[in-house]
């Protein structure tokens, strides 16, 4: 078995130094250079040949691999509200005019002590795949714009059609907002960041904004993507295969928007929504998830609907290029002796903003830090047993371009060595720890982050596995692991510290989430970088250089049990008088979560629904036994590996010396033979034909929600039929996942 014996670093002194070399000093310097300029997708040439050098000063092979995209730059925008005026001349032949009553600056102040705030050539505030358009038209307030949201209004008639959709940012992915208006004829749509949403940390609280405060700069405006996540990421031309200079293009259409939109401050905000005062219904009208966090109301926002009369209306006008154009994967390679097991740690390095020094660059000052600390163990002697691939993507703010374009391009290497993925983007924008894994890598989350001491300890001694609430969520999408995970299988994780409520407001996507506002609020001293960077290095090593593959199979059985049983409950729900949740018993989780459901509790889909279709939920309940059925032989399969892997563990370390080599030989094969299980434990759940409508998403356990994007869904291809009460199409879901589960259980 290769790299048993005579390893001059074992892993023990490598634990150590991927804990004793990242430095907050480092990290600063890195968050410094990333922050200091733009680099938007295809246009950080620069940074990608920096990060090269960087990564081959620490001691990484490195290279620049690129694709050519489908990407848009900003040109022009203009958002105004007009009203037409009577224009009354001496009571004589009254004339109407249409007069601009308030023209929207759509652009972020300039503060004097944040110098990226100010930089020549900062970025417009625009939308990623935004479609250009100008349109005029009444406004409609849609709440947070989610589904239901929308289902909200269509059933009070109001008119959506013809209107132009103005929507609070928050809860689902901005890009379902803008498809869903699209699909009910609106003819734009304006985003904007409602104060509300930010906790505590408001002016109406008494606090001061940003830079004086931890409050939001009330000119602070999230850009991003609006691309249709959920349909597939990646270059919208290539779905499933890679942007190489000379592939076939594809249409378009059904993957990004064709009405335009626009993202606004609320210091913008406050005139349209103020314009709908007295129009239509209020938010109080329809019900709970419209009268949270109204946090514009002491200002004077009624929250009213609308739409806004005829004479009141708003001119949005969006103009974008769209060009196909190179981006920038950078690419670090250490190799290990084992060709065929690969881990891949990723961060993105493109922003929507010249700072970024949360989204990603906390990311990339982490990874540099991390990789930094490989080469020293490097240096020292330590040969790793696994490869070990490090990934700077570009074009994430897109839609997951880079590491989408990579993975489609490598996928038959990827399906063939890659155990693992290693995801962060935002590394550090508050103190609390947020992960999402597949189940596998559940365990290696707990392992490091309990030999990692927490910067901020109430019991001396304490870890970040100590102040943490342990909380994994599923992998839903956002973020570069999304290709590994639902597009080739390969189990994923994702990491970082989060803002806890109370923390400074976050500006994301804006020209505030910069370096000053990092080392003001963000991290002061750069202390949670070094620590996730810490985190980082352990869960990597774990993965690499451990002789047995530490995932645990088990935890992945129990998971698929408890999303079977949370099948049932939704089946439940079906069959159960709707049930109205109080809402002050609801956390801001079970917001956060339910805002992403196409479907809310109260309002299934079989309220009021015939007693045939409940009829059908209750037969159709039976069939989920075969699941827990499938599910015994596999968990006992995978309780029986996972013990095998630990009675190899214990053997290998009282046969280590070299000299026992006899034993050797047949440990190696052994563990040759457990490693291989695991690795190919979860494309067992791929399913070539993908799901219904969605064909490049293969998991036939995790994606992103179809109306979510952010938040994963479970079972999604029989929890989308069981929302359709399409109970024929469920039943074929139940059989793709019983064979997934038998054939899994049979590779074990
Ligand atoms: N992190 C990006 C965002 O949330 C991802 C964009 C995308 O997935 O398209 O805006
Ligand atoms: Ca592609
Ligand atoms: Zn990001
Ligand atoms: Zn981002």
């Amino acid at each position: 078995w290769p790299g048993c014996g005579r390893r001059k670093i074992d892993h023990d002194q490598l634990q150590r130094i991927l804990l004793d070399t990242p430095s907050s000093k480092h990290a600063e310097e890195w968050s410094r250079y990333y922050t200091a300029g733009p680099h938007l997708a295809g246009k950080n040439y620069s940074q990608a040949l920096w990060t090269k050098n960087k990564w081959e000063d620490f001691g990484i092979k490195s290279d620049i691999v690129s694709y050519d995209v489908y990407i848009n730059y900003p040109v022009d925008h203009r958002l105004a509200l007009l009203e037409k005026k009577k224009e009354n001349h001496d009571g004589n032949d009254a004339t109407s005019a249409w007069k601009v009553s308030y023209e929207a600056s759509l652009t972020e102040d300039i503060i004097e002590e944040d110098p990226t705030s100010g930089l020549p050539g900062r970025i417009p505030t625009f939308h990623g795949y935004s479609a250009s358009g100008n349109v005029t038209g009444p406004v409609v307030y849609v709440n947070y714009g989610s589904y239901q949201d929308f289902e909200d209004l269509v059933r009070a008639n109001i008119t959506l059609k013809d209107n132009i959709a103005i929507a609070r940012y928050g809860g689902i992915f901005r890009g379902l907002k803008v498809k869903r208006a699209q699909e009910l004829g609106m003819l734009g749509v304006i985003l904007y960041s409602d104060p509300g949403d930010d906790g505590d940390n408001t002016e109406e609280k008494g606090l001061k904004p940003y830079p004086d405060g931890p409050a939001r700069q009330p000119s602070s405006v999230q850009r991003g993507s609006t691309q249709f996540l959920s349909f597939a990421p990646g270059d919208p031309t290539t779905p499933g295969y890679p942007s190489k200079p000379d592939a076939p293009r594809q249409p378009v259409h059904t993957a990004i928007p064709s009405i335009p939109s626009i993202p606004i401050s609320y210091k913008d905000a406050l005139p349209i929504l103020k314009a709908l005062n007295g129009h239509g219904p209020k938010a109080e009208d329809f019900n709970k998830w419209w009268t949270r966090n109204m946090g514009l109301q002491y200002k004077g926002v009624h929250y009213n609907v609308g739409p806004t009369p005829d004479h009141v209306v708003v001119n949005l006008n969006n103009q974008q290029e769209y060009v196909t154009t190179p981006l920038w994967n950078v690419i670090g390679v250490i190799n290990g002796t084992i060709p065929d097991e690969v881990i891949i740690v990723g961060n993105h390095r493109d922003a929507w903003v010249a700072g970024g020094a949360g989204d990603p660059n906390s990311g990339s000052a982490v990874m540099n830090e991390a990789i930094r600390s490989f080469g020293e163990a490097l240096r020292q002697g330590w040969k790793p047993l696994r490869t070990i691939v490090f990934a700077s993507w570009d074009g994430e703010e897109y839609g997951l371009i880079g590491s989408t374009e990579w993975v489609e391009e490598y996928l038959p290497w990827l399906n063939d060595a890659n155990v693992a993925y290693i995801n962060t983007d935002v590394s550090v924008r508050g103190t609390f720890l947020r992960t999402a894994s597949a189940p596998l890598l559940d365990n290696i989350i707990h392992s490091a982050t309990a030999a990692v001491l927490s910067p901020n300890q109430t019991v001396p001694g304490q870890t970040v596995h100590d102040v943490w609430d342990k909380k994994i969520k599923t992998m839903g999408s956002g973020s570069d692991f999304t290709a590994f995970q639902d597009f080739a299988g390969i189990p994923s994780l994702d990491i970082g510290f989060d803002s806890a409520p109370g923390q400074p407001v976050y500006h994301y996507h804006s020209n505030y989430d910069s370096f000053h506002w990092m080392e003001k609020f963000g991290d002061p001293g750069f202390v949670y970088h070094r620590t996730m960077a810490q985190v980082l290095g352990l869960i990597t090593a774990q993965l690499a250089d451990l002789p047995i593959i530490s995932f645990r199979a088990a935890d992945y059985a129990y998971a698929l049990d408890r999303y079977v049983e949370k099948v049932e409950d939704k089946l439940d729900d079906a069959l159960s008088p709707a049930t109205e949740i109080e809402a002050s018993s609801l956390t801001d989780d079970d917001m956060y979560f339910d805002l992403r459901s196409s479907t809310r509790k109260q309002f299934s889909p079989w309220t009021g629904v015939s007693s045939s279709s409940s009829s059908s939920a209750k037969s159709f309940k039976t069939s989920l036994k075969r699941l827990h059925k499938a599910l015994e032989k596999l968990t006992s399969r995978a309780t029986a590996l996972d013990k095998h892997a630990d009675d190899l563990d214990r053997e290998l370390k009282q046969h280590i010396p070299w000299w026992k080599w006899p034993a050797k030989l047949r440990l190696g094969f052994e563990i040759r033979k457990v490693n291989t299980k695991y690795k190919y434990f979860e494309r067992s759940f791929l399913f070539d034909q993908g799901l219904d409508g969605r064909p490049w998403f293969k998991h036939v356990v995790f994606a992103p929600g179809l109306w979510t994007g952010y938040a994963g869904a479970v079972f999604p291809g029989l929890m989308e039929s069981i929302d359709n009460e399409d109970w024929v199409n469920a039943e074929r879901w139940v059989d793709i996942i019983e064979s997934r589960m038998r054939n899994a259980a049979h590779r074990l």
